[in-house]
């Protein structure tokens, strides 16, 4: 996902380096599924979806990158315009917003790699590995100024700028000690979430139907139903650890069983498989802070992406918000150059504080709020909390199907176009909710009924 970031740092005037530990080079998206393997990204082949959010930076800041995506094979679609009009009133004006361009992962990754080596400005050496940085002799105010990074191979680079986009497993923290900076600050917890997710083909290139939201809560498990490139498409089921009852949802049979027990999901089964379960587990959600007791802990350095936060992906945030950071990031530049690192980090904080932040710990929020929540169900009883913004989300995502102002301020959410907090002011939504009451989000088998699908 670096690609973005150098793409739009390299059209500002910026000479951009991109050094990428896994070789092979990304080949036509169309063969991507099926020949590029990258050890580098774990996740590489677990189903994506990506939001109208990270649809609307690249639109906004690259349209000929988004329409390159296009072009390669991946999927455009408004999800308003897939819902009947007996559920969104018809089309609006803004609804434009919802689009998405969306696929497998490889082949998203493909088509940004291979834009990204068309950018003039940016150099792309594959199969270089970062081990360690270089840093100034003069250490002013005791804060180590990184000059650049050491590679496999022994070579030293110098740069302006590092730019750390090395993904949840970034070894920066370390790094950053073998120069004699503070270590970073880590908030870190494995919330125990849990997918089961499988990918499927039609044979006509068509997707199926939209019955449901993309992420469909029940009581102890949810369901996501991903649309991607060329009439494929992934479903997953996403459980908690410790969830034994649910457990044998590693193997196909009983995962199908369990799937088709759910009326929303049932029908995007129907299709050639082209995976089997692919199940993945013990993935941390990680926020690393730079500043640490008011002092940042280097300057001439940043780290974006899943490098600064990775959130469990029950929401399908993380290329969005690195594709945010990335934007953060240009502007930042434009603000302050690398001829003032200090004041550049500050830029660069300031920023993030007020984009990505509070974005990330919504998520983080919900994470939690949704594992206790299924936790709970578990235990067979209910979930209960006293804030506000969660109580105010579920009542607002089970509503969405019932007025067309409440399906907009729930889509825009989950799109990641707004937060929780900035759509509940919108005009009417509040009384809206009233007039609706309390509604089940979606119907599926109870919890006592589930156990008994998934022995
Ligand atoms: C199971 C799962 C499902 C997900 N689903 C979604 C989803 O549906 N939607 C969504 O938006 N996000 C999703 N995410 C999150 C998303 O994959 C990440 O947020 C996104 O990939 C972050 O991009 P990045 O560029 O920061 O890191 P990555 O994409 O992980 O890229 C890091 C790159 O750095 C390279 N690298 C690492 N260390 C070094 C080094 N020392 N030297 C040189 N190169 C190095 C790696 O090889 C890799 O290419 C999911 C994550 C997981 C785990």
């Amino acid at each position: 996902m670096a690609g973005a970031a150098a793409m739009l740092l390299a059209r500002d005037g910026h000479h951009v380096t991109v050094l990428e530990r896994d070789p092979p080079p990304p080949p036509a998206p169309a063969d991507a599924w099926n020949t590029w393997e990258r050890r580098g990204v774990t996740q590489f082949r677990q189903p994506h979806s990506f939001l109208p959010r990270f649809r609307e930076v690249l639109d906004d800041q690259m349209p000929d990158v988004a329409d390159a995506l296009v072009a390669d094979g991946l999927l455009r679609q408004n999800r308003m315009a897939v819902l009947p009009e007996a559920i969104t009133g018809g089309w609006r004006d803004g609804d434009e917003r919802f689009t998405t361009i969306t696929g497998r992962r490889p082949v998203l990754e493909a088509a940004l790699g291979r834009a990204t080596e068309r950018e003039p400005g940016v150099e792309v050496h594959r199969g270089q590995s970062v081990i360690g940085l270089t840093a100034a002799e003069r250490v002013p105010d005791g804060i180590p100024h990184v000059t650049g990074v050491v590679t496999g191979d022994g070579r030293c680079r110098s740069a302006d700028l590092v730019v750390d986009a090395g993904g949840r497993r970034s070894r920066l923290p370390d790094l950053l000690t073998t120069i004699g900076a503070r270590r970073p600050a880590e908030e870190l917890a494995d919330l125990g979430y849990t997918y089961y997710g499988r990918h499927y083909r039609s044979a006509d290139g068509s997707i199926p139907p939209m019955l449901g939201p993309p992420l469909q809560a029940y009581d102890s498990v949810s369901w996501a139903t991903l649309p991607a490139d060329n009439g494929t498409w992934s479903v997953v089921l996403v459980t908690v650890a410790g969830d034994g009852a649910v457990r044998a949802a590693r193997h196909v049979e009983h995962w199908e069983r369990i799937a088709r027990s759910y009326p929303l999901i049932a029908h995007w089964l129907d299709a050639e498989p082209i995976t089997g379960i692919d199940l993945m587990a013990g993935i941390d959600d990680r926020v690393r802070r730079y500043v640490v007791d008011g002092q940042v802990v280097a300057t001439g350095l940043v780290a974006v992406g899943d490098a600064l936060a990775c959130t469990n992906p029950s929401v399908g945030r993380g290329a969005s918000i690195a594709a945010l950071h990335a934007v953060g990031l240009r502007d930042a530049l434009r603000k302050v150059g690398v001829d003032a690192p200090r004041e550049l980090i500050d830029q660069w904080h300031e920023i993030t504080a007020g984009t990505t932040d509070p974005l990330i710990d919504d998520t983080l929020l919900f994470n939690q709020h949704r594992v206790n929540e299924m936790a709970a169900q578990i235990a067979g009883r209910p979930y209960e909390t006293d804030d506000p913004g969660w109580h105010f989300g579920r009542a607002l995502t089970a509503a969405a199907g019932h007025h067309p102002d409440l399906l907009r301020a729930a889509m825009s959410v989950a799109a990641l176009l707004a937060r929780g907090v900035e759509v509940r002011p919108w005009d009417g939504i509040v009384d809206q909710l009233a007039a609706v009451g309390p509604v089940e989000a979606c119907t599926g088998p109870g919890r006592d009924e589930l156990v008994a699908i998934a022995a």
